[in-house]
């Protein structure tokens, strides 16, 4: 299957991305962990999208679509894939279309989360991600990780620097105006299903996986 999760920063995206890839069997890939890896790296990619990322603010398309071209040539995404965080503005959702119309393929579904700001803005506040494994936390809801431990690798938490109150006030601007369009788009190609993405994190997969079709 080839799905795209789309949802507003802190929906739940890169949380439920794990458990439905390995429910589909498909490899896993977010636009964002690529980059953070080569912010890490400090590749010249790195060096490019850190700056966008500190102000909240998208990595040009050109860049973006680029670098998915090449992931997906990958071989492990030939029969299918789960896209986190991609596409996020309707030119890059229409470079995915392309490439995967030159490959005689086409997306399968695009899942909504659907959840509001107030939420949205609380799970960004909390969120801690493992340095060992990436595993996805919150410092309220995961009453383990206040000691900034991961409970499945015993790695060390760290708080993302976009993170922080004045960056998701921007990326919520960025999500409103150059990626909400993309519900319209999809929508429009009937690929669109919208989950209800409140509630524990177990209530939201299995919705997931009873909307796959
Ligand atoms: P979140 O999970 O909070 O939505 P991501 O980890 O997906 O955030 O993305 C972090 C940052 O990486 C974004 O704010 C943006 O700067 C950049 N980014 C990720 N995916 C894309 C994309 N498809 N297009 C442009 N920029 C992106
Ligand atoms: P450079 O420009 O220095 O060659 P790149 O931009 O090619 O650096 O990125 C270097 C590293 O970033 C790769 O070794 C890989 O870990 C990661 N990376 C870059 N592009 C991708 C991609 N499409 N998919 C997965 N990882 C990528
Ligand atoms: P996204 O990838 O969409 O930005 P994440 O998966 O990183 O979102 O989740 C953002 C934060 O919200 C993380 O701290 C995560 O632990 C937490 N979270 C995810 N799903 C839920 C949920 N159903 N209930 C409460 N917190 C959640």
């Amino acid at each position: 299957m080839r799905l795209v999760l789309v949802g507003p920063p802190g929906a739940g995206k890169g949380t439920q991305a794990e458990f439905i890839a390995a429910h589909l069997a498909v490899p896993k890939i977010s636009t964002g962990d690529i980059f953070r890896a080569n912010v890490s790296q400090g590749t010249p990619l790195g060096v490019e999208a850190r700056r966008y990322m500190d102000a909240g603010q998208l990595v040009p398309d050109e860049v973006t679509i680029n670098m998915v071209r090449e992931r997906l040539a990958e071989p492990d995404a030939t029969d299918g894939f789960l896209l986190d965080g991609f596409p996020r503005t309707v030119p890059q959702a229409n470079a995915l279309d392309k490439l995967l119309a030159d490959f005689g393929t086409a997306l399968d579904l695009v899942m909504e989360l659907v959840v509001d700001d107030d939420e949205v803005i609380r799970r960004l506040s909390g969120r801690r991600t493992c340095r060992g494994c990436g595993k996805i936390w919150h410092v309220e809801f995961d009453p383990t990780s206040r000691e900034g431990i991961c409970d499945r690798c015993g790695g060390q938490l760290f708080q993302r620097d976009d993170d922080k109150a004045e960056t998701i006030a921007k990326r919520l601007e960025e999500y409103a105006e150059k990626t909400s369009p993309l519900v319209d788009y999809y929508g429009a190609q009937n690929k669109l299903v919208g989950i209800d993405a409140t509630g524990p994190v177990e209530d939201v997969t299995v919705r997931a996986i009873d909307a796959l079709r």
